[in-house]
């Protein structure tokens, strides 16, 4: 049996006919160029994230950068994060001249330590981007009353979790901005990059919409400096259609790693995923926490189950961040998910057969 990390084919396949439709329609038009396409998706994202504002750019990093460009953040600013994410949540800080300044993980979520948060705080510190990793929340009350207390923004990576809910809310609803990304891989993924930025005050919508376009404004003049961070309308109109789809493919998402976790229960030596009760997940990623996780991958590869390590290094151990003085041992519980943990494939057409084909496997490995 073959069972891919991911397979976007199973995905695009029933709904071909209505997403080249609307690519059609966009090439009728020639306005690859804030068509109306745009608009149009930024009202929904709007409304699906109960946010007043979205802004459509170019994908999940320019999402970052553009916000923090917004916030005016750089040069002697700090800016704390996780060092358990992907490079582009510390990346973008570094673009624009700022620290970035991690705190570590809380080892059962993988989401940062708000325990933590407080400490790292200091007379520099501009904003906090917690980042809800893996399709789960981070623990935004106390995120939220920190930065309410030392007056940071909150910018929520949340590239990994369009839809998921914290006590009942959207994930990007939260802070002062929520940053999307529609990468292909994401739960709701274009044709290519693309992201999106939320927020809840109109007035910052608009300066994030200057901003995403070389801070012109009008046409010629600019007050600010921005950056070309523009969602083509492509994107634009292949999100549509897909958005429709997002929850039932969501809800399958969770609906196959119930039946991993149940599955895997006996398994003394598998973490299954752990999510707190007030939030909901969208598992962008299932991952487990395993012994001898380097054999068991090459394993599974054997057997033609696709597996991914999210992520293998911190990012406080990353060659270009040598700078901040970082070493081995600085954050251990971000070192020790970097090195014990595993993405399985989780998307949702996998069959029935098909996980019970990965825990079988899995189960197998440590029969051995
Ligand atoms: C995917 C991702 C990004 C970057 O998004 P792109 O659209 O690939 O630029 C940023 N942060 C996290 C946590 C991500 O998973």
């Amino acid at each position: 049996m073959n069972v891919p990390l991911l397979d976007l084919k199973a995905q695009f396949r029933p709904i071909k006919d209505e997403v080249m439709k609307a690519v059609e329609a966009v090439f009728e038009s020639q306005q690859f160029i804030n068509g109306p396409q745009v608009k149009e998706l930024e009202k929904q994202i709007a409304a699906y994230t109960t946010c007043k504002s979205a802004i459509g750019v170019s994908s999940g990093t320019d999402a970052l950068l553009c916000a923090l460009m917004a916030f005016d953040i750089g040069h002697g600013d700090e800016v704390i994060t996780t060092p358990f994410t992907f490079f582009a949540t510390a990346g973008c800080v570094w673009r624009t001249g700022a620290k970035p300044v991690f705190v570590d993980i809380d080892p059962k979520t993988y989401n940062i330590d708000v325990a933590k948060i407080e400490k790292a705080i200091t007379k520099k510190t501009k904003a906090i981007i917690p980042v809800h990793l893996f399709g789960q929340m981070a623990d935004m009350d106390p995120i939220m009353e920190i930065a309410r207390k030392h007056n940071l923004f909150v910018i929520e990576d949340a590239c990994q979790s369009i839809g998921s809910t914290y006590k009942g809310r959207q994930t990007g609803s939260i802070g002062t901005v929520g940053c999307f990304s529609f990468f292909p891989s994401k739960n709701l993924g274009t044709a290519g990059d693309g992201g999106i930025i939320t927020a809840q005050d109109p007035v910052l919508g608009e300066k994030l919409e200057i901003m995403r376009g070389h801070g012109s404004k009008p046409k010629y003049f600019h007050q600010v400096v921005g950056g070309n961070f523009r969602l083509d309308t492509i994107h634009a109109a292949i999100l549509i259609v897909k958005l429709k789809y997002l929850n039932s493919w969501s809800e399958g998402r969770r609906k196959n790693a119930a039946k991993y976790n149940s599955l895997l229960k006996d398994v003394k030596q598998v973490v299954t995923p752990f999510i707190e009760k007030h939030n909901i997940s969208i598992f962008n990623q299932y991952v487990i926490r395993v012994p001898k996780r380097d054999e068991l991958r090459k394993f599974l590869t054997h057997k033609g189950i696709g597996t991914e390590i999210y992520y293998p290094l911190s990012l406080h151990e990353q060659t270009c961040f040598k700078a901040l003085g970082h070493k081995r041992g600085d954050f251990p519980e971000s070192e020790k998910a970097a090195d014990e943990t595993a993405a399985l494939p989780i998307y949702p057409e996998l069959s029935d057969e098909q996980i019970k084909y990965v825990a079988d496997s899995i189960k197998e490995f440590y029969n051995k």
